[in-house]
């Protein structure tokens, strides 16, 4: 989608710090942190949220979650982290390119805000 910033960073048209890219993902770093890790993990592919998901996004949306421990323990989360996917108004989703939160190295609270 040529308006949507993540796609953007995926294209390398905005700059990021990034974590971690291969053909299907890239992780970088967030611009404004909820805690002293906070990294987004997003896929290449737009997908605009939960709600836009289909069977032919499974594959895809497995294959994210299996590099999540990957992605946490190089960024230093040994001690656990918080994983959080926002989805419309409701769940205050601000981009609309479907990403996931991973915070950590500090302890979260219950319930979210
Ligand atoms: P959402 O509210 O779940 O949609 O999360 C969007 C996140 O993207 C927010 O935490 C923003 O700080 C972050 N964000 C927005 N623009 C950029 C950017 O250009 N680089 C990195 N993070 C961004």
């Amino acid at each position: 989608m040529s308006d949507c910033i993540f796609c953007k960073i995926a294209a390398g048209e905005i700059p990021s710090n990034k974590v971690y890219e291969d053909d299907k993902i890239l992780v970088f770093h967030d611009l404004e942190p909820q805690a002293p890790v906070h990294i987004l993990m997003i896929p290449k592919k737009h997908i605009t949220s939960t709600d836009d998901v289909t069977d032919a996004d499974a594959e895809l949306l497995g294959y994210m979650l299996t590099k999540v421990k990957d992605v946490a323990k190089e960024a230093g989360m040994d001690n656990g982290y918080r994983v959080v996917i926002n989805c419309g108004e409701d769940g205050f989703q601000t981009v609309k390119h479907l990403h996931m939160h991973i915070l950590g190295k500090r302890p979260m609270k219950w319930p979210p805000g």
